[in-house]
């Protein structure tokens, strides 16, 4: 099938579902190719290609057939996998009940109806606070004692896994709690979608707009989602407008700042903006640990035969990245393995059972970085490091940080002659093997090869 083609198939599809649907649905489908009967359609969410499957593949195969009418089947793939998946799964778990059997439908629709379960384990209570995210943390506090609205929206800002979905589940959670006489409605911003895209088809409009001016809070999660979506972004625009018109809290989360979430309108962003912005940092070294021994503890009941060496908590924290998922999958993981085999947490079981995921967190250091570390320690400037003199003075410091190079980054000795003044790949060579033996013979270098590793590794 010809890109003409599939630009028909596209007209008459628009003909059929109508402009709104086109707009959410059909046109953001890219026909990746057609052969053996199997049209392949690029879409750019999981749960969009499974929404597209439901609904629209008859249609798109009877379309598409009467221009090859050899082809069978249509699948739907994700493409640009790296960003939009997180999307999608993140979705899943915060929808973790699917519409499995469908409940009797009551005669009107009401808030609880479209509202997300919550997850039981996100409150305030099992959120550990730190340095990165006690702004948000605070905030979140705020609103979720119910008061008289002092900042709306407030939108909480992050990347992946820094407690984004927790942070909004615990102020739904406890706004239940103390104000049970507040309606308020949790969902992610692409239910959101597929609520509003719901209501188009089944002419129930006036439901969903009646629906959504009615809460007290609402909170809407990973609103990125919408960007590019025009006549939802239109849709939720105009529900954020009543709503804050009314003096009712809204509650928004993002993966990113609003000014920088692209195909957004600047009318939407700058609505966004106009409360309180707060962001969720990424984590650092304390705040993983405390979020470890946190978690360590749910897992000592689960496991109460399994022994823990001291310092594997400290080494994770160390060694794994920011994403607080990542982080609590791996001692997850680390127990049930323990458990398995029957063996204690000692640092060779963990470098084992976690090398997949200590390495996919490993830090890249960069030359850059060994320079500035290096020339810091010895107190020369980096210019003199990487520059012609040959005192000992800078030579030393030089060949520290070349032996550095070689042994922390991934760089070849041609390479690394090159960042030190263009210098000859021998001569890296050569002062990679002094360094080597003086590590042996002179405490004073050996310590500080640790101490640089370690500052560097940090
Ligand atoms: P996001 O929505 O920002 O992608 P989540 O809120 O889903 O991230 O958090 C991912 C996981 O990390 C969840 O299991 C959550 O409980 C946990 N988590 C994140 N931050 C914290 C924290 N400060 N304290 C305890 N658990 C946290
Ligand atoms: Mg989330």
């Amino acid at each position: 099938m010809t890109t003409d083609e599939w630009g028909n198939v596209k007209k008459r599809l628009l003909k059929t579902v109508g402009q709104n649907n086109f707009t959410t649905w059909i046109d953001p489908l890219a026909l990746d190719a057609s052969e053996d009967g199997v049209a392949t359609i690029n879409v750019p969410t999981t749960f969009f290609g499974n929404y597209v499957s439901r609904t629209f593949s008859d249609l798109i195969l009877h379309e598409m057939k009467a221009f090859d009418s050899t082809l069978s089947r249509v699948n739907f793939t994700v493409a640009n996998r790296d960003r939009k998946i997180a999307a999608a799964r993140t979705a899943v778990e915060s929808d973790p009940v699917p519409r499995a059997a469908p409940a009797p439908k009551p005669k009107m629709a009401q808030a609880s109806d479209y509202a997300a379960p919550l997850e039981r384990r996100f409150t305030f209570d099992t959120f550990v606070v730190g340095k990165p995210n006690e702004l948000a943390h605070a905030a979140a506090r705020r609103v979720a004692e119910g008061g008289p609205v002092t900042f709306n929206p407030l939108f909480l800002y992050g990347g992946v896994g820094l407690g984004k979905t927790h942070l909004m589940h615990a102020i739904a959670q406890e706004l239940l709690q103390r104000r049970p006489d507040l309606n308020v409605l949790y969902l992610s911003a692409e239910q959101f979608m597929y609520r509003f895209v719901q209501a188009l088809r089944d002419r129930k409009m006036m439901d969903f707009k009646q629906i959504f001016r009615s809460v007290d809070i609402l909170m809407v999660d990973d609103v990125q989602f919408i960007a590019g979506k025009d006549s939802t972004q239109e849709e939720f625009f105009h529900t954020f407008n009543a709503l804050v018109d009314q003096n009712k809290q809204i509650i928004i989360s993002a993966d990113r700042a609003p000014h920088e979430i692209k195909d957004l309108e600047e009318r939407v962003k700058s609505r966004l903006q106009c409360g309180l912005v707060v962001d969720l940092h990424p984590t650092d070294y304390e705040l993983r640990l405390g979020i470890l021994q946190n978690k360590v503890e749910t897992h000592r009941t689960s496991y109460p035969e399994l022994e823990l060496d001291d310092g594997i908590l400290e080494f994770l924290a160390h060694r794994i990245s920011n994403n607080v998922r990542v982080l609590e999958g791996a001692l997850t993981r680390l127990f049930a393995f323990a458990s398995l085999v029957g063996r204690k947490i000692d640092l060779d079981l963990t470098q084992d059972c976690l090398a997949d995921v200590l390495r996919a967190s490993e830090r890249k250091i960069t030359v850059e970085e060994i320079q500035t570390k290096v020339s810091a320690h010895y107190n020369i400037r980096i210019s003199d490091m990487v520059g012609p003199k040959r005192l000992r003075s800078y030579a030393r410091p030089r060949q520290v940080a070349m032996y550095l190079c070689k042994q922390l980054t991934s760089r070849s000795l041609p390479e690394i002659g090159r960042r030190f003044g263009g210098r000859d790949h021998t001569t890296v060579m050569h002062g990679v093997k002094r360094i080597e033996e003086l590590r042996v013979s002179d405490g004073q270098i050996a310590e500080d090869l640790e101490l640089l590793r370690r500052a560097l590794e940090a």
